[in-house]
């Protein structure tokens, strides 16, 4: 019966601890949230810049909702922009980031592929290779000479190295020039990177194939594929993700080109969270504290919300079972006070 289903599985859950009520934030002021009518200081948000706040996108977002008219030209521009500002020759929108990359690599890879990926690389990837049907390969976090020989070691017509260029659940970043000299096609998810990297905030730039996404520093929904035009072509006609399911809809496609605009004027925001990072002691907005169970994790979380921070526990199966952590992301929102506040807190906990 489903419901006997349904009943061991959530107690299996409760059992682990694994069950999830994600908190409502009722509002928000600068880098505070609002969690049952208390005001905390937040920091859980991958809006880097704090680009998703300026009011411009929700100027640009409105018109284009007002003026919606079945058109797709709010995606052809977006697509324009997208390259242009990845420098590839072409760029696809989706839905979300996940369908991006479900959608890019079940288009270019299939059962005589070769694809060699880091271990802790995002779920959306980790799911993109099962959906592939590819022969896949998982390195250890970080290591190129392992990846070395996992492609020595196979014959494909067809190899690639698949990575994160930042790693969400860990904040750190992938060895992409070493990377970049294996012999196989490169593939990157730089949702992580644009905003943050990169001249003008571009990103990860000269990687002729990646993924990105509209709802972290650039604030909103929606995700896409730049890279080559026929590779471009290819994906737009084969992607299961693309195909059968709807396009986002123009005033998300509006609100990301504006927020395109934005990120590459934000130098002064990216100097903000430069300095940030530097206080969190990261090489990116991300820090995690790793603490192994899930009791640790939403025990040290729930004590951080009693001083008056909202850090978020992150638990399997967003990250491997026994390496529950904090996630800490800081933004340009945040002062240089907050942050340290935030760093003494941790140490107590
Ligand atoms: C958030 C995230 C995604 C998924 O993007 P969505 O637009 O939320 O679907 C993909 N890759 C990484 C590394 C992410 O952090």
């Amino acid at each position: 019966m489903l419901s006997d289903y349904v009943r061991n599985a959530l107690a299996a859950l409760r059992r682990e601890r694994l069950v999830r009520t994600p908190p409502v934030v009722e509002s928000v002021r600068g880098p505070y949230v609002t969690i049952e009518g208390r005001e905390l200081l937040g920091f859980a948000s991958n809006d880097y810049l704090g680009i998703g706040r300026d009011p411009r996108l929700a100027e640009a977002a409105l018109r284009a909702a007002r003026a919606f008219a079945g058109t797709t030209r709010w995606h052809a521009a977006l697509e324009e922009a997208v390259a242009e500002f990845k420098g590839t020759e072409a760029a696809l929108t989706f839905s979300s980031g996940y369908a991006a990359n479900v959608g890019l690599i079940h288009s270019i890879a299939d059962r005589d592929t070769l694809i060699v990926s880091d271990e802790l690389n995002h779920a959306s990837l980790i799911d993109a290779c099962r959906l592939s049907r590819a022969r896949v390969r998982v390195y250890p976090h970080r290591d190129a000479a392992a990846a070395a020989r996992l492609l020595a070691a196979e014959d494909a017509p067809h190899k690639i190295v698949l990575t994160d260029t930042v790693f969400s659940m860990d904040g750190d970043r992938a060895p992409l020039e070493e990377l970049g000299r294996l012999g196989a096609d490169l593939v990157v998810d730089d949702v992580h990177g644009l905003g943050v990297f990169g001249p003008e905030g571009r990103g990860t730039l000269g990687v002729p194939v990646q993924t990105g996404n509209f709802s972290k520093a650039a604030g909103g929904v929606g995700g896409f594929v730049a890279g080559p035009a026929d590779l471009v072509e290819l994906v737009r006609s084969r992607a299961r993700t693309f195909l059968f399911t709807t396009a986002p809809p123009p005033a998300a496609c509006a609100a990301a080109l504006e927020a395109l605009r934005l990120i590459r004027s934000a130098d002064e925001a990216r100097r903000r969270l430069r300095e940030n990072m530097r206080r969190l002691g990261s090489e990116t907005p991300i820090r995690t504290v790793i603490l192994g169970s899930n009791e640790a994790a939403l025990g040290a979380a729930g004590r951080l919300r009693e001083l008056g921070f909202f850090v978020p526990a992150i638990r399997p199966p967003t990250v491997p079972p026994g390496t529950a952590r904090l996630r800490v992301t800081v933004t340009a929102l945040h002062e240089p006070e907050h942050v340290e506040a935030l760093v003494d807190a941790l140490k107590k906990v």
